[in-house]
């Protein structure tokens, strides 16, 4: 039948397809769906092999904790049931369901949502471990899947494998799964447009979207489950070709643009190197040459400054900015956070001695009249070192000769400040600094378009920082250290995760108010210093002012404190519930003791999670540390994919894909020389939202 009707480009509107009318439209939109193609390149999540589903009366129960394996259940629900428990006041969600051999508890506490979703007579597909109950067999919390409403047979269990997808607002079940059986009966197979070498052996587009909506009986589960079939290999490809192309092609536009070349004398350089409190490393020295010949060559730098926490990253920016200043331009820095940029300021300003009358700082919260003059010294160019978070983007600022932008931690910032700029005729030179250290490969492949500059050595003198991981059992032994290190005159740091409401209640933590009462109560003789994410700016500045001053000895922190404080004196850290954090970002707390000659130490207390923990203790190489972290995260939390402006690839995986990827970037370089295809033009110009073509790095 479909066959006979026309078909679709995948360009096509969802609307286009009967099953989808404005309601569905809106969440589809809402979703990020508008086209086929977006519709079917949202893959299933996963897929549930009709041959490992179970029937209700075969199950049975392991006692053995350590033995309990996940069960699929397919049932309709007979009875559901909302009520509060009488002892800790949860919400419980009781639902009955049978499938015609036996009948199933399911139980949710506080998730009072889920009694909402279903209606007696649902089918409900459930997955979960199986728990002894007072009922009998029972199953808390188990993820599921609604199937659908009425009695009606399904035809996709014809089929071995079910797939599943991520829920798209009220788009569930069938619905979902007979709007994307649609698309694929009636969408177009586009021209090919991968370069002969991606596309070898692969299936075309629409086949290997049939494949993985539709998987064959005969196909492997753990293939599947491994994203390591063909046709993912087919829309990997293009996914990661769509992206090196993009990255290829923004790399190959900034080559061809002038840039403001900056004149460089010996005067200069002396001048420079007069601001200098100490030797630069070989590195710093190394990556300095490398933007000194970027600055000078009349192209727009765009560079990528990599280094290990605390291997001097600040001091390199502040070279480049001065280079910049002294010859009358005006410099940058941005910053991600208030009390960040407050620090980098006074940094800058210690460097800059009797010339520090050049540098402005400038603050989203500032007084009027402070804000007025500062952005009056920018105009009139008397401020050359400019030092601000966003809001140095507003539209009030206008620079008189901004030349430079250095970015402190490039994650947050990427085209939008870029574009903000442009909008006033701007076409500065980038320095963007990490920080946090990619991997080497990664980094090439994704920030192709920045040339990259790495510090693979710590200034001299650094002692290594002893890292110990203690049960929370153990918690007296890193108190008494905190104390030796109070007594000795040092300073000290806690760091407590931020708790979200939600997690309460499910696994016993200690949050910042308890924290505080345990210091205040085991330190009472040393000013502690409490400063949080809620905390107002000003607030927060005069905290984080008392402990680098010194006033304070002790700073309880969330993990505000992780990029970039800087105090020399505190030699020792805890971090609370360490399971709660990334490798890299405890690297990265890690790198704020160890600054001085002293001997520091880095206590993690954590009840569980021990052997990934571990890895800090057994190196202080970061670049291995994120290796390790981007293994066990995936990029999408490793990068914190939304601030990184990194796409959210569907059947594509940075990491798995390692060597597709640079498969596809040399494809990519390839292809631009030779100049874009039609379909090649045509794809891109498709992938550009839904890939964020123009918002990588
Ligand atoms: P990061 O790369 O983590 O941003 P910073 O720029 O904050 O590191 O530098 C870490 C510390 O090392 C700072 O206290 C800084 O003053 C010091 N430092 C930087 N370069 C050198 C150097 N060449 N020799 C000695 N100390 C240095
Ligand atoms: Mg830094």
């Amino acid at each position: 039948m479909a066959e006979s009707l026309p078909r679709f480009p995948l360009a096509t509107k969802v609307t286009a397809l009967r099953g989808v009318g404005p309601v569905y439209a809106e969440a589809l939109e809402a979703a990020g769906i508008q086209t086929l193609k977006d519709l079917l390149w949202a893959l299933p999540h996963r897929y549930v092999d009709r041959g490992s589903l179970q029937k209700i009366g075969e199950l049975d129960f392991r006692p053995d904790p350590g033995d309990r394996e996940i069960v699929t259940v397919l049932g309709t629900i007979q009875d559901l049931r909302q009520s509060t428990t009488r002892v800790q006041r949860m919400s419980l969600t009781e639902a009955l369901i049978t499938d015609g051999t036996g009948t199933l508890r399911l139980v949710w506490f506080n998730q009072p949502y889920v009694g909402k979703l279903f209606r007696a007579g649902d089918r409900v597909l459930v997955f979960g471990p199986l728990a002894s109950g007072r009922h009998g067999l029972e199953m808390r919390g188990p993820a599921f899947e609604l199937m659908g409403r009425g009695g009606d047979e399904d035809n996709l269990w014809v089929r071995r494998y079910l797939p599943l997808y991520r829920k798209l607002g009220p788009v569930m079940g069938r619905a979902r799964q007979r709007m994307v059986q649609e698309a694929l009966a009636r969408a177009a197979d586009p021209e090919e447009w991968l370069p002969a070498e991606l596309a070898r052996g692969v299936p075309g587009t629409l086949a290997a979207l049939r494949l993985l909506h539709q998987p064959p009986d005969d196909s492997d589960p753990a293939e599947l489950d491994a994203h390591a079939t063909p046709a993912h290999q087919r829309l990997a490809s293009e996914e990661l070709f769509a992206f090196a192309l993009g990255v290829t092609l923004r790399r190959a536009g900034r080559m061809a643009r002038r840039g403001q070349a900056v004149p460089t004398t010996p005067e200069l350089r002396e001048r420079l190197k007069d601001y200098l409190p100490f030797r630069l490393t070989a590195a710093q020295r190394q990556a300095f040459r490398e933007i000194v010949a970027d600055l000078t060559s009349g192209r727009v730098m765009h560079r990528l400054l990599q280094g290990d926490v605390g291997s001097g990253k600040t001091l390199v920016a502040f070279l480049a900015m001065a280079m910049v200043a002294e010859t009358g331009c005006q410099a940058a820095l941005l910053v991600p956070t208030e009390v960040l940029a407050r620090q980098h300021a006074a940094t800058i300003q210690r460097l800059l001695k009797e010339s520090a009358g050049g540098m402005v700082l400038l603050l989203g919260p500032m007084k009027t009249a402070e804000k007025r003059q500062a952005l009056a010294r920018i105009a009139s160019g008397e401020a050359s070192y400019i030092i601000g978070t966003h809001a140095l983007f507003q539209e009030a600022v206008s620079f008189s000769r901004l030349q430079l932008v250095v970015v402190d931690e490039q994650h947050r910032f990427g085209v939008r400040q870029r574009e903000a700029l442009k909008q006033k005729g701007l076409d500065p030179h980038w320095l963007v600094m990490s920080a946090t250290p990619i991997p080497r490969s990664l980094a090439l492949a994704l920030f192709g378009d920045l040339e990259q500059s790495v510090l693979d050595e710590l200034p001299p003198g650094r002692q290594p920082i002893t890292t110990r991981l203690l049960d929370p059992a153990d918690a007296e032994r890193a108190w008494e250290l905190v104390r030796r290190e109070l007594e000795a005159g040092h300073q000290a740091f806690v760091v407590s995760p931020a708790i979200d409401p939600q997690d309460e209640g499910k696994v016993p933590l200690r949050d910042i108010q308890a924290m505080e009462a345990l210091l205040r109560a085991l330190f009472p003789d040393f000013e502690l210093a409490v400063v949080h994410g809620r905390l107002k700016a000003d607030a927060m500045a005069e905290r984080m002012e008392a402990f680098v001053a010194g006033r304070a000895r002790i700073l309880l922190a969330t993990t505000v404190i992780e990029v970039g404080v800087d105090v020399a004196n505190a030699t020792v850290m805890v971090v609370d519930h360490a399971e709660r954090f990334g490798l890299s970002q405890l690297h990265q707390l890690r790198g704020r003791v160890g600054r001085g000659e002293a001997r520091s130490h880095f206590l993690m207390l954590s009840a569980s999670d021990t052997e990934r923990l571990r890895v800090l203790v057994e190196t202080q190489d970061g670049f291995r540390i994120a290796q390790k972290d981007l293994e066990l995260r995936g990029p999408g939390e490793f990068f914190g994919t939304r601030q990184a402006g990194l796409p959210q690839f569907q059947a594509a995986d940075l990491v798995r894909d390692r060597q597709l990827l640079n498969l596809c970037r040399e494809a990519a370089d390839r292809a631009v020389q030779r100049g874009l295809s039609e379909p090649q033009t045509v794809w891109l110009k498709q992938e550009q939202a839904r890939l964020k073509l123009a918002e990588i790095s």
